[in-house]
């Protein structure tokens, strides 16, 4: 097992990697740009490296600097989280060839499915269902009509190398067409140095459902079943539950098995994530994301695993320490995404934190790197806190989701808590009865 991990990455995510290594007993190190000295993360880490000024393009991006902090102290593995460099192929490599172990998937497993008309044909070709689409990236305006024309409007041009909801445009006729091509290719460019774009049918009512998969690099699988991750707001999730409220046990062990045969077949290793949208019973192929996801925490309460610890365990070449039939779900999780911005607008609110109290008491997690006195710097992402909650149903789940919210204090900046409680308000929400689309119309009717 390894010895010491170093953690390339901040917030929240950096002391559940550190949580999980000292479990382990693992030494940890943390490595933080000059913002974040006072992190909680860099308090609690066994050794702390300053690796750079606060943009994260001179700090938690820097290759140099990360591989150079491993050198000091001895680090032989590195956690990446999720975001910053943790879908790096060429950092992986980096990584590997300094002989380090990356704690994650292969740098090849990444480039695979980090171009997503890559990914999608790979997909097809292991036999998972995929949006019906163009065949590959489409060049011109020319073709992406042809190609619309025959797959049926509405279509959404999608970016390769997309990402975080960008290089996206929906085109709800043909007359949308060419704002939607032109518009998808240069937010592209400019955000992925790369404006490829192909297109897919747009599906008017999905559900956002994601299997969680593991892999032991060795043709060894297993899926943890699914996530509901619907509700989104720019494309980004806001709030997660497992198991899904439209997802029964047999569709659930359908699903399961062609993800987990798929990543077997290919020798996948470690977490990752198949990410589909779910309509009218059928299921299609968007993304694999070959990383922790945020989310994670609803798939660790049902399923009683620590999926950072397993990721490291399989990274230091020892088994997976389950099998499929061990992987029984129990009860029902919720997560929401704190976030430092002011309603009802969203935009962040860095700042002080006067008071912070976390809501505890049985079932309730709180993932978060917040403290009284500490002040949110202005230059990373919103994403303060996770409130996860776990009951035996999903009524209790909820019921205990209200009690947790109405504990959690966070004084001195604005944050994203009032959403929750309004949206647990909702009987749609209390029911389960909501798609992708369904928080932006209530965001906009809420806000009218
Ligand atoms: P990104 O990598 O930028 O997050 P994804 O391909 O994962 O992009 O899509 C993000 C979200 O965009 C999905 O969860 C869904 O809400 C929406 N979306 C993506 N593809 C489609 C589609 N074909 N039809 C309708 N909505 C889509």
């Amino acid at each position: 097992m390894f010895k010491k991990v170093l953690i390339a990455n901040r917030g929240e995510i950096a002391l559940r990697i550190h949580r999980a290594c000292k479990e382990m007993g693992i030494q940890t190190v943390a490595i933080h740009s000059t913002a974040d000295a006072n992190a909680m993360h860099v308090r609690m880490a066994d050794e702390r490296v300053c690796i750079g000024p606060p943009p994260a393009s001179q700090s938690y991006l820097s290759v140099p600097y990360i591989i150079a902090a491993c050198e000091i102290t001895g680090a032989d593995a590195i956690h990446p989280g999720y975001g910053f460099l943790s879908e790096n192929a060429t950092f992986v490599q980096i990584v590997e060839d300094h002989g380090i172990t990356f704690i994650g998937p292969s740098a090849a497993h990444i480039r695979l499915m980090g171009d997503k008309i890559t990914a999608k044909d790979t997909m097809k070709g292991l036999g998972v269902p995929c949006v019906p689409g163009s065949d590959g990236g489409v060049a011109t305006l020319d073709e992406a009509r042809k190609v619309a024309a025959s797959i049926g409007y509405p279509v959404i041009v999608k970016a390769t190398a997309g990402g975080g909801g960008r290089g996206m445009k929906l085109a709800r006729a043909a007359s949308d067409m060419e704002t939607a091509f032109t518009t998808a290719r240069s937010e592209a460019k400019a955000a992925f140095g790369n404006d490829e774009v192909y297109l897919e049918k747009y599906l008017g009512a999905p559900r956002h459902i994601e299997i969680q998969v593991f892999g032991d690099g060795k043709g060894g699988a297993v899926h943890l079943g699914e996530r509901d991750c619907s509700l989104q707001r720019r494309h980004q999730k806001v709030f997660e539950e497992a198991p899904s409220p439209v997802i029964d046990a047999k569709t659930r062990a359908k699903i399961g098995k062609v993800c987990s045969d798929a990543i077997a077949r290919i020798k996948y290793s470690g977490a990752g994530t198949i990410e589909f949208l779910y309509e009218r019973g059928e299921f299609y192929f968007i993304e694999m994301n070959t990383r922790l996801q945020v989310e994670h925490p609803v798939t660790e309460a049902i399923y009683d695993v620590d999926i950072v610890q397993e990721q490291i365990r399989v990274a230091a070449g020892h088994k997976m320490s389950f099998t499929q039939d061990d992987l029984v779900p129990n009860g029902h999780a919720i997560e929401c995404r704190i976030n430092a911005e002011k309603l009802p607008g969203f935009q962040p609110s860095p700042g002080r934190i006067a008071t912070y109290y976390a809501p505890g008491g049985l079932g309730v997690r709180m993932d978060s790197a917040i403290y009284d006195g500490y002040t949110i710097p202005p230059y990373y992402d919103s994403l303060i806190g996770k409130l996860i909650v776990h009951a035996r149903t999903r009524d209790l789940a909820l019921a205990r989701l209200r009690r947790a919210l109405s504990e959690l204090v966070v004084d001195g900046i604005d944050t994203t808590t009032p959403l929750f409680h309004a949206l647990l308000d909702e009987p749609d929400i209390q029911k389960g009865k909501y798609t992708i689309h369904w928080l932006e119309e209530w965001l906009a009717r809420e806000t009218q």
